[in-house]
């Protein structure tokens, strides 16, 4: 692929991409007279403009059906889970059953630590991208010590080695062995927030389990962004958020995959709620859980179906462009930023991506030394969307869904006239 900067070049690859029409099913958020460039969905996706039809459907019929809608509403709100399997199956790459929405990301991550986080026996450690997000962090902090353990013995962080920023696949492998007595479960992230870095997840998996431990990922940056073969990988569990990529707006309710093996074996422990009880017995209101069959068997409470309206209506945006397209467009889109990019002759930044395209999604981390905060407030006052991480990272991420060649043109054109 030959890249030109110029906006002819980004005009011309836009009309001939088949997927360019799905930008006008977003809103983007104003600029002065025009729109704003966002490349922030990696934060928080766009609104889909067929969202609030869909919210309009459920008042309706909780206005007009009352509690009637749990059967009756055009989408019954009994079971609203069923209405994301399909096309979350598709973005996961797992079985239908393997996959549900439920609660938000880091309650699941505390929900499914529950259940596949089992100390015992000289067995109680936790392995972890060091640097992985905050919340990340904090629920495995307090998971070690829930059971007894101190956080600086039983959580192994892996860091990238001196002067790196990104870790190399053989040193998260080499790290698994070297603790296979000790590894209870490694969690790691699918994508790191910071760094953008897309691990192997097939790699960390399959030597997870060759040390005796469970693998379990947190795909928040994955979701929607990357597409997954979680269960052909033989990945115990994963959860998501579903506002980022995913578009599902803010607070929307995360996704779950379980593994087969557990969600068809009832014995597998979890906590559990009446949502997750078999539906067919759901409302005889009887003594003792009977699990649904698959990660439906780990939903706990009602379907909380304003969370998920606006996710179902982005799913169709997902389901009609593929999710296999719309990566082979991603690989093409963040070259191009990243082409450009090198354009630039005076600001003083890194990527700290890996420029593998097969170690990252979307983003692009650029790493500025210095004045990468005022840096970012200018681009900020020139109509562009990104965002700042401490210490000194700017995070761009076109999203193949509704970004275009163009919006990275002129993402280039007004850092050419900032520097
Ligand atoms: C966005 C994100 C979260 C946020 O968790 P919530 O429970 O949805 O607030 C957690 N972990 C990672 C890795 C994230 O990227």
């Amino acid at each position: 692929m030959i890249f030109e900067a110029s906006l002819e070049y980004a005009r011309s690859t836009d009309k001939t991409d088949p997927l360019h029409q799905y930008r006008s099913q977003f809103y983007f958020p104003s600029y002065k007279d025009g729109e704003a460039i966002y490349f922030c969905g990696n934060s928080l996706g766009l609104q889909p403009k067929n969202v609030r039809n869909a919210i309009d459907q459920e008042l309706n019929d909780w206005k007009n059906l009352a509690v009637g809608g749990y059967f009756k509403a055009k989408t019954p709100w009994l079971f609203y889970q069923q209405y994301f399997r399909s096309s979350l199956s598709a973005i996961m790459g797992c079985r239908e059953d393997e996959v549900t929405v439920m609660n938000a990301l880091t309650v699941n991550l505390h929900f499914l630590m529950l259940s596949f986080y089992k100390p015992a026996n000289g067995r109680y450690k936790i392995m972890m991208e060091a640097g992985a997000f905050p919340s990340d962090q904090y629920a495995v902090e307090t998971q070690v010590k829930f059971y007894g353990y101190q956080p600086e013995d039983a959580i192994i962080e892996i860091a990238p080695r001196e002067g790196e920023h990104t870790l190399r696949t053989e040193d998260i492998l080499k790290a698994i062995d070297e603790n296979r007595d000790s590894l209870a479960l490694v969690l790691f992230g699918g994508i790191n927030y910071y760094t953008g870095q897309l691990y192997d997840i097939a790699a960390i998996t399959k030597a997870a389990h060759t040390a005796g431990a469970i693998a379990g990922f947190d795909l928040a940056h994955v979701a929607g962004n990357v597409p997954m073969h979680l269960h052909d990988w033989d990945v115990d569990f994963a959860a998501w958020c579903s506002y980022k990529y995913l578009n599902g707006g803010p607070g929307a309710a995360g996704g779950v995959y379980i593994h087969e093996r557990y969600g068809n074996n009832p014995q597998q422990q979890r906590l559990a709620g009446w949502w997750g009880n078999d539906e067919r017995v759901r409302f005889k209101m009887e003594k003792g859980f009977i699990p649904q069959q698959g990660a439906g068997g780990w939903q706990l409470s009602t379907a909380q179906v304003f969370n998920m309206v606006s996710l179902k209506a982005s799913l169709k945006w997902f389901d009609a462009a593929g999710i296999h397209n719309l990566r082979a467009k991603s690989l093409d889109l963040t070259a191009y930023l990243e082409f450009l990019l090198k354009q630039l002759k005076h600001f003083d930044f890194e990527i700290i991506t890996p420029s593998d395209p097969q170690q990252r999604g979307a983003q692009l981390s650029l790493y500025f030394k210095e004045f990468g905060k005022e840096i970012h407030q200018k681009m900020a006052d020139n109509g562009i969307i990104v965002d700042y991480r401490e210490p000194g990272v700017i995070r761009v991420a076109p999203a193949p869904l509704y970004n275009s060649y163009e919006d990275v043109y002129q993402f280039y054109k007004i850092l050419r006239e900032l520097e």
